[in-house]
């Protein structure tokens, strides 16, 4: 039998600006956990050079009142010179983490793997909650608490959207009146060339390659749109152990989304 202090502290890592997916991560750790715990900081580290890290959306006074709802006990919400004081000793995913998004944002992963190694040994939890809304996220978090024998249970949560497909994230705010409404595309062509992959339409490579095209039809600029095996993340034509990424910028914003097969 688990002993309760196994189920002690379940925490749950977030760069704020909150919405209905981050909560959605906070409800399943408070019925887990004894204690939660949220963080909220602004990585600057896994920003490139030309992103969003200025102006990303901040608004801490809203997103305490709303942990607060939401039954968290703890906000951890330390400055950028508490976790970084110096240059920093970093951390590198072998692999899977220099792929797709780790590709179109270099060093991107090694800032997400390098905080959040930092933030499990300042706060020490038992679990962590992660959101499958960041896929490629979710698989470099695991292989590095697998490669470096991290004491961590690692939980990931199903994706929150809006009632038109929409996945919620802190850079919906970005969008105008005009690419707010096209943006539901991005979730639908996923859903539609996943039907025809399953249907056996054609072949997945060109599936993917037809959703590709809808999507520059509806005004985004693809960054990449793969079928990949979740064991490696290489692009792959068998569909057990496989998922649909997509990266697309709609205007100077970027989307990502997925769906697992
Ligand atoms: P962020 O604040 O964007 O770094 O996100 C913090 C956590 O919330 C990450 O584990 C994300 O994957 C997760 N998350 C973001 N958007 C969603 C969503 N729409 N549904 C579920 N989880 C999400």
């Amino acid at each position: 039998m688990e002993s309760l202090g196994a189920k002690a502290l379940g925490f749950v890592p977030t760069m704020g600006a909150f919405h209905e997916g981050h909560l959605s991560l906070m409800r399943e750790a408070r019925k887990n956990h004894a204690l939660v715990c949220v963080s909220l900081f602004v990585n600057p580290l896994q920003f490139g050079a030309n992103e969003d890290f200025g102006r990303y959306p901040r608004n801490e006074d809203r997103d305490f009142s709303m942990a607060k709802e939401a039954g968290v006990d703890i906000m951890f919400a330390p400055s950028t010179e508490q976790i970084y004081p110096r240059k920093t000793t970093t951390i590198h995913v072998a692999g899977l983490s220099e792929l797709w998004e780790g590709k179109t944002r270099p060093g991107h992963f090694d800032g997400v793997a390098t905080v959040v190694a930092k933030l499990f040994n300042i706060v020490r939890p038992h679990s962590a909650y992660f959101g499958y809304k960041d896929l490629q996220q979710c698989f470099t978090i695991r292989r590095m608490v697998e490669d470096l024998n991290m004491p961590v249970q690692l939980h990931f949560i199903e994706t929150v959207r809006e009632p038109d497909g929409l996945a919620f994230s802190s850079r919906n705010v970005y969008l105008t009146a005009d690419q707010r409404r096209a943006a539901p595309m991005l979730y639908k062509t996923l859903v539609s060339v996943a039907k025809s992959i399953e249907h056996r339409e054609d072949a997945p490579g060109r599936l993917v390659k037809g959703g590709k095209s809808r999507l520059e039809d509806h005004g985004f600029d693809v960054d990449y749109l793969e079928l990949v095996s979740t064991d490696d993340f290489q692009r792959t034509e068998v569909v057990t152990h496989s998922a649909l990424i997509v990266a697309a910028r709609l205007g100077t914003t970027r989307l990502i989304d997925n769906l697992r097969l």
